[in-house]
């Protein structure tokens, strides 16, 4: 009683063999004082270091988890000077974008493509190069939010072009644009948006990529999600059933659009960054944009994205995690599912439906094993030293085994078989 608490400074310095920072470490001791729970200090140090970024275990079998930084990545490029704007035949300036933007323009057949932030830039870029000060068609039934704040009508505005807009909600025809191109004066470009995670199902009709072609105007279509080629070759079962009738970025060039915008952490698999990719000259005016500057990723990215890039180009869609996790047949998931269960002693096995996830593909669902478990367990699984996101449905956990990298299953058996869940066997 009457102990008084130990100095902020003090407090701090018994944990100096956390890797924090001191001045962390100080604000955390200044809080549990504060709180008059300076004995828990080291829940407060714990609570700091859980906020910094850090590895995860994905159990949800969400394979393109926003909330878990979409596409997982299979890199480990040195972070030191690299030629990003080298040109290393003449030493002179090179560009950025004659890496990745470069393969991956070969990767899907397009003339060129350049490297931005994401697929929000992209598309605004590619809207402020192409069709600035001027009306752009879009049908109503495309004029979505795809979410985290990406709403179409507000991009397009931003971006400096006028929304026109198109057909119904649900029903969008040829001659809907055409009259919009005979009505404005001003039409510089059509844009055709892929909804992405929303349907319209029943009674409705949209206009596709070869018929817009036809209209005589630039035509703008962002994809979203990044499926380069719908045959897949780089995989060698070829193109997988739940990918339904995804649109790719090559047949969607074939059929006539101009540019093409896409995520690079999406279908694609790669790190978070927007490609556009199509005409050489369209292109040109994009990367040419004041924009661009602003929107120009770094030799992190472009490198990941480069490995990405090149493993397209070999084919190698197992050099892709997402495309080898999406891939891997479902008794496979099963038997490390099952041997979970054995060494742990804790759950069962059952039949699961994991899903592409990412916005994209919302009634897609790949068949998949899960470990259930009685009750909802997310907090204690979050909790562990290397936090383990898992799915609670209707009162049960399920560990889904697609999106864990086999390379986990050591630390899900050890999670499980720990004390916080005993007497659950
Ligand atoms: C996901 C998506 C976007 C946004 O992509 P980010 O890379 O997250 O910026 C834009 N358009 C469509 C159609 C999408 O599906």
């Amino acid at each position: 009683m009457g102990v008084r608490p130990p100095s902020v400074d003090a407090l701090a310095r018994s944990r100096a063999d956390s890797h924090l920072p001191h001045p962390l470490l100080v604000e955390a001791a200044r809080s549990a004082i504060a709180d008059g729970a300076h004995e828990q200090f080291d829940a407060y140090v714990e609570r700091v270091e859980r906020r910094l970024l850090s590895r995860v275990i994905n159990a949800t079998g969400v394979l393109l988890h926003t909330n878990m930084g979409r596409a997982p990545l299979a890199t480990n490029r040195n972070a030191g000077y690299t030629n990003l704007e080298l040109d290393l035949d003449t030493g002179a300036r090179g560009s950025r974008q004659e890496r990745a933007g470069l393969l991956l323009a070969k990767a899907c057949g397009a003339e060129a493509a350049i490297v931005v932030n994401n697929c929000a830039s992209a598309v605004m870029l590619g809207l402020a190069a192409v069709a600035k000060g001027s009306g752009v068609p879009v049908s109503r039934g495309e004029l979505v939010e795809i979410g985290g704040g990406f709403r179409v009508p507000e991009v397009l505005e931003q971006s400096g072009c006028r929304l026109v807009e198109v057909g119904t909600t649900n029903r969008t025809r040829l001659a809907d644009f055409e009259r919009a191109i005979a009505e404005n004066q001003d039409i510089a470009a059509v844009l055709k948006v892929h909804p992405s995670n929303y349907r319209i199902e029943g009674f409705q009709q949209s206009v596709g990529v070869k018929a817009l072609s036809t209209l005589g105007v630039p035509l703008i279509v962002d994809l979203g999600s990044g499926l380069l080629d719908e045959a897949c070759p780089w995989l060698e079962g070829g193109r997988p059933g739940w990918l339904l009738d995804e649109p790719a970025v090559r047949q969607t060039l074939d059929q006539g659009a101009d540019l093409v915008m896409f995520s690079g952490d999406k279908l694609l698999g790669g790190p978070q960054s927007g490609i556009i990719a199509g005409r050489a000259e369209m292109v040109e005016r994009c990367a040419r944009h004041p924009l661009m500057r602003t929107f120009r990723p770094g030799d992190l990215v472009i490198g990941a994205l480069q490995d990405v890039a090149l493993a397209y180009l070999r084919r190698d869609g197992d050099a892709i995690p997402f495309w080898a996790m999406a891939t891997i047949p479902q008794p496979v998931l099963s038997r490390r599912a099952e041997a979970i269960v054995a060494a742990s002693g804790i759950g069962m096995v059952v039949d699961s439906e994991a899903t592409p996830g990412g916005g994209s593909l919302p009634t897609a669902t790949i068949a998949s094993a899960a470990i259930e478990i009685a009750g909802d367990h997310s907090t204690e699984l979050r909790d562990h030293t290397t936090p383990i996101i898992a799915r609670v449905h209707e009162g049960r956990t399920l560990l889904d085994l697609r999106t864990i990298d086999p390379a986990d299953d050591a630390i899900i058996t050890s999670a499980l078989a720990a004390s916080r869940l005993e007497g659950l066997a």
